[in-house]
C-alpha cells in the first residue's frame, strides 16, 4: 500500500505521469494506440434518466464542451445489442474492468440483455452505477438486482445526495416518485451484501445536501447502520465553464461546490476518526482514503480541463473506452471525440 503524502493535495496537477504505468499496444481495426493497462470499460446503456440532477456528470461532460447532451442513438434494441456484443469481442484481450452507467441503467429497458452479454464474455471486476430507482424493478421474473447477483456483478455504487429521504429528492428530483427510499436501500443492502455484491455509496457534496465534516459524519453513521462499509465523497467536478452552455446548470455548480481542501483539512483534526490510508493521483483526479469507525470513506475531487490537458498531450494513449448509444466506442465520455471503433 502507499503511504499517505498530504503533499499530493496542492501539487496533483503536476505529479501524475502515465508513462510510469503499463501501455498495452492496440490496434483498434487499423487506428494504433497505447492502452492504460488497468483501464476500465463503461457501457453507457442509454441517456434517459427518471432524475434530474442539476449537478449531472453525464450532462455536464458534453454540456462544457459546447456540445447538447441528447444525440443521435441506436433506436433498434436488437441492433444496439449486436453492436455491442461485437465491441465487447474485440476489446476483451484488453481485460477491462467493466462498469455500466448512463442515464439511469436499472430504467433501461436493455439492461437485462446488457448484463447477458457482460457475463458471456467473461470480464473481471463489474460494476454498475444507479440512482436505486430500479433495482427492485421486475424483468423476466426477477429483480434488476437478482439479475446484476447472477451476472456476477461486484460492485453496486448507488448514487445518493443525502441521508434525508426529502432533502434528497429536493435534489436529485425523481419523476412520478420513482424514488429509491431509505428502507427500500435497506433491503437492497442486505440482500447484496448476503449475495457477494458490494453496495458502495456515492455522495456528491453540494451546500444544499452534504456540506461539511458533521454531515459527513452524519451520512457514514446513518448508512453504516443499514450495512454499508463502503461511501465516496465527491467534489463537484472542475469544468471549462467558460464553454459551458448550460447556463443555469453552471450557475448552479459555482453556487454548490464544496471544496475537498477544506474538508480534508477538517478530517486533519480529527486523526482519530478519520484514519488516512492512502492518496491516489489519476490522470485528472485525486482521491484521499480514510477508515472511519469500521467505513473506507473515499474522497474525490477531477478536474475536467486536466483531462483534456492530459489527453493532449499524449494523443496516443487511451486513458478509458466508452461504449456509447450511438454504437461508438470512443476514449471519451463525449460520443464524438477521440472515437476508436466508429459504428457506421
Ligand atoms: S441520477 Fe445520475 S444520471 Fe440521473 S440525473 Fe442524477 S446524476 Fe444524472
Amino acid at each position: 500500500m502507499n503511504s499517505f503524502n498530504r503533499s499530493y493535495r496542492e501539487k496533483r496537477q503536476y505529479l501524475f505521469d502515465i508513462n510510469k504505468f503499463n501501455l498495452i499496444d492496440f490496434d483498434f481495426n487499423g487506428l494504433k494506440k497505447r492502452v492504460y493497462h488497468n483501464v476500465n470499460f463503461s457501457i453507457f446503456s442509454d441517456d434517459y434518466c427518471n432524475a434530474d440532477c442539476e449537478f449531472c456528470v453525464a450532462q455536464l461532460r458534453f454540456e462544457s464542451r459546447k456540445q447538447m447532451y441528447k444525440k443521435h442513438k441506436i433506436s433498434d434494441d436488437y441492433e444496439y445489442l449486436q453492436r455491442l456484443d461485437k465491441v465487447l469481442a474485440i476489446i476483451r484481450p484488453l481485460n477491462p474492468s467493466i462498469s455500466i452507467t448512463g442515464g439511469e441503467p436499472t430504467k433501461c429497458s436493455r439492461i437485462v440483455d446488457i448484463l447477458d452479454l457482460v457475463k458471456k464474455h467473461g470480464f473481471r471486476k463489474r460494476t454498475i452505477t444507479t440512482n436505486g430507482s430500479g433495482l427492485l424493478d421486475n424483468i423476466r421474473g426477477k429483480t434488476v438486482l437478482e439479475h446484476l447477483i447472477n451476472s456476477g456483478f461486484v460492485h453496486l455504487n448507488i448514487s445518493r445526495a443525502h441521508y434525508n429521504d426529502q432533502i434528497n429528492q429536493n435534489i436529485m428530483k425523481f419523476e412520478n416518485n420513482q424514488y429509491c427510499s431509505n428502507k427500500e436501500l435497506s433491503y437492497i443492502i442486505k440482500y447484496a451484501l448476503k449475495r457477494g455484491l458490494r453496495p458502495r455509496l456515492s455522495c456528491l457534496l453540494l451546500k444544499a445536501g452534504i456540506n461539511n465534516i458533521h454531515e459527513i459524519m452524519n451520512y457514514l453513521d446513518f448508512y453504516n447502520e443499514l450495512g454499508i462499509d463502503n461511501v465516496i465523497f465527491r467534489e463537484l467536478m472542475d469544468y471549462d465553464m467558460d464553454n459551458m452552455i448550460n447556463t443555469e446548470k453552471k450557475a448552479y455548480c459555482i453556487e454548490n461546490k464544496i471544496k475537498l481542501n477544506e474538508i480534508w483539512g477538517e478530517f486533519d483534526k480529527y486523526p482519530d476518526r478519520f484514519v488516512p490510508q492512502l492518496n491516489i493521483l489519476g490522470y485528472y483526479y485525486y482521491v484521499e482514503i480514510y477508515k472511519y469507525k469500521s467505513i473506507d470513506c473515499v474522497s474525490e475531487s477531477a478536474d475536467l480541463i486536466k483531462l483534456y490537458e492530459e489527453k493532449e498531450k499524449h494523443k496516443d494513449i487511451v486513458y478509458e473506452m466508452v461504449f456509447h448509444p450511438n454504437g461508438n466506442l470512443n476514449g471519451s465520455w463525449v460520443d464524438n471525440e477521440d472515437v476508436l471503433l466508429r459504428y457506421e
